[in-house]
């Protein structure tokens, strides 16, 4: 045996030291014995790893304030900020939109206080949380009602159950998606108790493709927004008029899974595969899901709007209650919602909405700010380019938004161990790697966040 790893103390040993000793009065025997043993741990770990391991002088201060910095990151929360630096603003990894201060206020208040969740003021009997958005949300959308449920992957289930449990469901085949690992229509179709009924091919389905297939235990036309994927050449699709039509005809229920579901035209900034929602029930369609954490720019909510009769049916179904948005998300979803009315400027108010719409030349003086403070910390090599950012969350696949990054490098460590470097520090940096080297993308960046990337890469340029 490796005689260093002979050498290496017993833990109780070590709890003997003055200096390790010490540090019980402050913090708990547990985590100070903790800290020994991943210290020991690691250690034992280099040393079998080969070489020869400098070891520590375990009867001094320095070892112990070792401890003390194991001790201090164990007492950090496990879910906590990351620095989004790749660029891509919907990113479910971390967490989706940021929100808005008014919804972080309105976060606060319903969290520190008891409310109105279910009550009703001006009767003083029991109330309905679904009422409290629903307003808003049929003034955005034109629609005729609206229920908020947990995410949108529920709204898409409660509303196959709500109408189409022990019928049948057609769906194009181009449209029978996955979205994140274990969501895939055909399965939530058959989940919600409904039959899937596929027509069409994968780049071609025709009106008279669905209209062959209704029979009498048709109950739903589902279109799906194909999000995460886009098939480009020969393709077509029916236009939602005329699939409206056909479920009028048949007394079917048209209903349409958005995704993302924008309530603002955003083509003025590329992005011109988003239909707005006010649209899509405008041209017939009964029923749209869409998500409160996506383009919305709200917390994780699912929404489902349109027509009265339908979602008064879903909100009687007994599997609402597992469904339901709990009262946090409730109050973040009506704040937001509230900066698309006049007199604020969703584009300037809504976080997601601004980073998309923010003017390139101030993304680009964002990258030279952060690379002309990064010039001072020796050993990083740091350059200005353009890049492409995308909106993310499943939405706009194909198209990116001109952005510009900081390309940072070192002399000293490969372009991943930089990147884990930057992703292990006490503000979380996540950015990604492309040609060798680290960039770190400034549309996704805000300027308050700068002084954080600084210490960081000073920090580990200093070690
Ligand atoms: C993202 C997405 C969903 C799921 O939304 P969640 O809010 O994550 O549950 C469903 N359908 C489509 C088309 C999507 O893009």
């Amino acid at each position: 045996m490796n005689s260093q790893l002979r050498h290496l103390p017993q833990i109780d040993t070590l709890l003997q030291q003055p200096h390790v000793a010490s540090l019980v009065a402050t913090y708990s025997h547990d985590e100070v014995r903790r800290a020994l043993r991943e210290t020991l741990d690691q250690l034992r770990r280099d040393i079998r790893g080969g070489g020869v391991v400098d070891l520590p002088d375990f009867a001094s201060e320095p070892f112990a304030h070792s401890l003390v910095d194991r001790i201090k990151a164990g007492r950090q929360p496990n879910l906590r900020p990351v620095i989004n630096a790749t660029g891509i603003i919907i990113h479910t990894n971390l967490g989706r939109a940021r929100l808005a201060p008014e919804a972080l206020q309105a976060m606060d208040q319903i969290a520190a206080r008891p409310s109105n969740l279910e009550l009703n003021l001006k009767t003083g009997k029991r109330g309905s949380r679904y009422d409290h958005a629903e307003a808003l949300i049929c003034q955005l959308t034109g629609a005729e009602a609206a229920l908020i449920v947990n995410n949108c992957a529920a709204a898409v289930v409660l509303a196959l159950m709500g109408t189409a449990a022990g019928r049948k469901v057609i769906a194009s085949r181009g449209e029978l998606i996955e979205i994140g690992g274990s969501f895939r229509l055909p399965d939530v179709i058959a989940q919600s108790g409904a039959e899937l009924k596929e027509v069409g091919a994968t780049n071609k389905t025709r009106l008279s493709d669905y209209a062959d297939a209704v029979d009498e235990d048709t109950a739903v036309l589902l279109k799906s927004h194909t999000s995460n994927f886009r098939i480009v050449g020969f393709t077509s699709a029916p236009s939602r008029n005329d699939l409206a039509q056909l479920a009028a005809e048949r007394d079917l229920i048209l209903m349409e899974d958005l995704g993302s579901g924008v309530l603002i035209d955003l083509a003025p900034f590329g992005l011109r595969d988003e239909p707005v929602v006010a649209d899509i029930l405008k041209a017939g369609v009964d029923l749209v899901m869409f998500s409160g954490d996506k383009l919305l720019g709200g917390p994780q909510a699912g929404i489902i709007a349109g027509r009265e009769d339908i979602i008064a049916g879903l909100r009687k179904h007994p599997l609402l209650r597992a469904l339901r948005i709990d009262k946090l998300s409730l109050a973040a979803l009506e704040a937001t919602l509230r900066l698309y009315l006049p007199p604020h400027d969703p584009l300037a108010r809504v976080p997601v909405l601004r980073a998309l719409s923010q003017p390139l030349a101030e993304v680009e003086s964002r990258a030279q700010r952060l690379a002309g403070s990064l010039a001072a910390v020796k050993g990083v090599d740091v350059e200005v380019m353009a890049s492409a950012a995308y909106v993310g969350g499943g939405s706009l696949p194909q198209q990116d938004l001109d952005s510009f990054s900081v390309v940072v490098a070192s002399a000293a460590l490969p372009a991943e161990t930089l990147a884990d470097r930057l992703r292990g520090g006490m503000v979380p940096i996540v950015g990604r790697i492309h040609q060798g080297k680290l960039w770190l993308d400034m549309r996704t960046v805000t300027d308050d966040e700068l002084p954080d990337i600084v210490a960081a890469l000073g920090a580990i340029a200093a070690t």
